[in-house]
């Protein structure tokens, strides 16, 4: 369960809302049961539970099971799409290990507001159900050019072009360290931004393949490749 308050030996942590339901009506949670937490900072601990009531609970800190876990130097940067399909990168950008999710505007998103909180909760219970102990950063929707100009220059930016670039293992193979892959929303790039977008120092356009893949398709195929030849 991932909690806020920073995690540590004899911590108390109160407990409501839907992680205290989850506990005490889904899981049955009865007083002494150990419960695992992390806090996103300090790897996961198991805690006793006490003070077991009808809506809250207290989970007390005793020991740490497993140390904060080494997490891949990789950012998804994707175009906001439509809610559930966002929803879908956000889960398993996650579950693939990616450290950071960043939402990119373009002319040519059909959406163009998140619910940040949505998306988070999404990362949260994803980080949950997979057992990690780092939650990957949300980064704030920013607009492509200005991504874009203030590009690390340390960073390969891999660009999923569906018109064509190098194909996919040759270019993660000849661009190992730190990445991101840029990922176009429903209705692709336009001319200029893949212009600006080529024009940028670490940018390496790659393919995907021959056929154009929906933009959760094309991120979690993207996350995926990078991961098997990087992310352990
Ligand atoms: N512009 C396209 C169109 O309307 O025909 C569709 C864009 S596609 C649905 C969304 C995004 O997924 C693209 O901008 C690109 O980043 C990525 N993508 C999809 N298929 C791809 C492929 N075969 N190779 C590289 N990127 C791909």
């Amino acid at each position: 369960l991932y909690v806020e308050t920073p995690l540590g030996e004899g911590v108390a942590v109160p407990v409501e809302g839907n992680a205290a339901h989850y506990l005490i009506g889904v899981m049955r949670v009865k007083p002494d049961d150990v419960v695992l937490l992390f806090d996103g900072r300090s790897g996961e601990w198991a805690a006793r539970a006490r003070d077991i009531r009808k809506r809250d609970l207290v989970l007390v800190c005793e020991t740490r099971t497993r140390p904060l876990e080494h997490v891949p130097d990789f950012w998804l940067c994707c175009a906001p799409i439509k809610k559930g399909r966002i929803d879908l990168i956000a889960e398993k950008a996650c579950e693939l290990g990616a450290a950071k999710l960043q939402p990119v505007l373009t002319r040519r998103a059909v959406v163009d507001r998140l619910n940040l909180d949505r998306l988070r909760a999404h990362l949260v219970e994803a980080a949950e159900q997979c057992g990690r102990t780092a939650l990957p950063e949300l980064g704030e929707m920013v607009k492509l050019d200005a991504l874009l100009r203030e590009w690390p220059d340390d960073r390969w930016l891999f660009f999923a072009d569906e018109t064509g670039g190098a194909p996919l293992e040759q270019a993660l193979r000849a661009h190992p360290g730190p990445a991101a892959f840029l990922i176009g929303p429903e209705g692709g790039f336009d001319p200029s931004e893949r212009e600006a977008i080529r024009a940028v120092a670490k940018a390496v356009p790659v393919s995907l393949g021959p056929r154009i893949l929906r933009a959760e398709t094309a991120a979690i195929a993207a996350t995926s490749a990078w991961m098997a030849l990087n992310g352990d």
